[in-house]
């Protein structure tokens, strides 16, 4: 291979993770190409609403400032829904300026912006087709016109990552790991959305709302369905979405958009979206496969990073945090390896140990069991709970003068009724499992 290298570094894919892995080494005076397939940054990316600022900060430290967000999201609320209304639980802190809500492609244009500035070569509206390799190892990529060349290309392609696949880095995914979301822009009158969720006009107080229970809806099948639904709220829009595992759709023959349409009929949701136009539609996958799901991180000359490596917490909604702080390790990293001029994978494995040190797969590791325990016990955890926690709470709530201890004894019994005692044993089992799990980390 003659080694007449266009960069330091390759970078392949600007969402979260490319864009900080490419910040960082070009800080270090390196050369770095950023690659993307999209013409407008962000045009192809999707999420829920919500950027963490702990990480933006480590990753943009004084560009931070300039960062374009429009409401803060301070207020965070868990509803189990059921057929006619929902019980909930909200937490609103508003000294606290820990998520962000901002557009992906504003979110994106300002990232690209700060890393032209630090020397960044971006490459837009340019797809990468195929990793050039020989003897195992990697030395850059062939876009559809040109090819490019360097001793280390770092693999940011997102949730489907093809080019990791290409390398054997990583299996095809199994569906049970992956959530199909669909998600509607949803815009209404400023004014209206701060009358509706009692905000502030200053942007300084947002809303997160994280639906459990699908003990609603006339689709068959729907209430049986191990889903979430979201809702942010923007300036002057409303992201709403659901996200669903891609086996239980297909196993169940839904259609996601009908379910969308239904969450949109329940009672709780259907008055905070009111009279709003939908602007947008998007769909997205995110890799929910966890920690026994990684793949190989690096080979000789690669690195894979963010969603294409699988990173992402789906029991918080975490996953730019984990892409923002993994392109920075991988940044870090490359430039180890260019220091020692040795690109092999034994150099770039320093990345593994540095994501062992960080919160990326202590969070992972911790976490490795619980969807698996959550999702094998879905009926009753998605179903069940969420319906006799909010009986529970009728009970509480109501005066219809029946003895509060006959009601409760009448609920409790009814659970026994309900539920066998070793599907108990096995709800709570798992549930104490988790918590354990995630108490005692790694
Ligand atoms: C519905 C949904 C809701 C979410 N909600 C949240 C949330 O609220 N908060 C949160 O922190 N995270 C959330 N996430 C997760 C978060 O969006 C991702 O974890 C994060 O975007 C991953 O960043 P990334 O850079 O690794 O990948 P991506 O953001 O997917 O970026 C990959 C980039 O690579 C480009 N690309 C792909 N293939 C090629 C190619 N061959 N050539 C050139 N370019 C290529 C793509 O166009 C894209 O720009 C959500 C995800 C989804 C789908």
């Amino acid at each position: 291979m003659d080694k007449k290298y266009n960069a330091d570094v390759i970078v392949v894919g600007a969402g979260p993770s490319g864009i900080s892995a490419a910040l960082e080494v070009a800080r270090s005076g390196k050369k770095v190409v950023l690659v993307e397939r999209a013409q407008y940054p962000g045009s192809k990316n999707m999420y829920g609403g919500a950027v963490y600022t702990t990480a933006l900060k480590e990753v943009f430290r004084e560009d931070f400032d300039a960062i374009p967000y429009e409401r803060v999201i301070n207020s965070h609320t868990w509803a189990f829904l059921s057929d006619n209304g929902s019980f909930n639980i909200t937490n609103n802190d508003y000294n606290t300026k820990d998520a962000l809500a901002i557009k992906r492609f504003n979110l994106e244009k300002w990232m690209i912006d700060v890393v032209k500035r630090h020397g960044v070569y971006y490459i837009p509206n340019t797809l990468v087709k195929n990793l050039i390799q020989e003897n195992g190892i990697v030395y850059g990529i062939k876009t559809e016109l040109e090819d490019y060349y360097a001793p280390i290309t770092i693999i940011a392609d997102g949730a489907n990552s093809l080019l990791a696949k290409e390398i054997g880095l990583r299996n095809k995914f199994d569906s049970k790991d992956i959530i199909l979301s669909v998600k509607e822009v949803i815009k209404l009158d400023k004014k209206t959305i701060e009358e509706r969720f009692h905000l502030s006009d200053d942007g300084s107080m947002g809303v997160n709302k994280q639906y459990f229970g699908t003990d609603f809806g006339s689709i068959k099948g729907i209430r049986n369905l191990f889903m979430m639904t979201y809702l942010y709220t923007f300036k002057d829009t409303l992201m709403l979405g659901v996200g669903v595992n891609l086996a239980d759709l297909t196993r169940n023959k839904l259609n996601i958009n009908q379910i969308l349409d239904e969450v949109k009929k329940h009672p709780d949701i259907s008055p905070l979206i009111k009279d709003g136009e939908i602007i947008e539609y998007s769909a997205h996958l995110i890799p929910e496969g966890g920690y026994k799901k990684i793949p190989k991180l690096t080979s000789n000359g690669v690195i894979v990073v963010g969603d294409a490596a699988g990173f992402v917490n789906g029991v918080h909604f975490e996953g730019t945090n984990f892409a923002l702080i993994s392109g920075k390790l991988a940044g870090e990293s490359a430039i180890n390896a260019l220091n020692n001029n040795d690109f092999s994978e034994r150099s770039l494995s320093v990345y593994r140990k540095k994501l062992e040190k960080s919160f990326i797969l202590k969070d992972l590791y911790s976490y490795r069991n619980v969807i698996e325990r959550l999702y094998s016990r879905s009926d009753s955890i998605a179903i069940y709970y969420p319906k006799k926690i909010k009986q529970f709470f009728e009970i509480i709530t109501s005066a219809n003068c029946v003895s509060k201890s006959v009601q409760i004894r009448k609920f409790v019994f009814s659970i026994f009724k309900d539920r066998k005692f070793s599907d108990l044993f096995k709800d709570f089992s798992s549930i104490f499992k988790c918590v354990m799990d995630v108490f005692f980390g790694k």
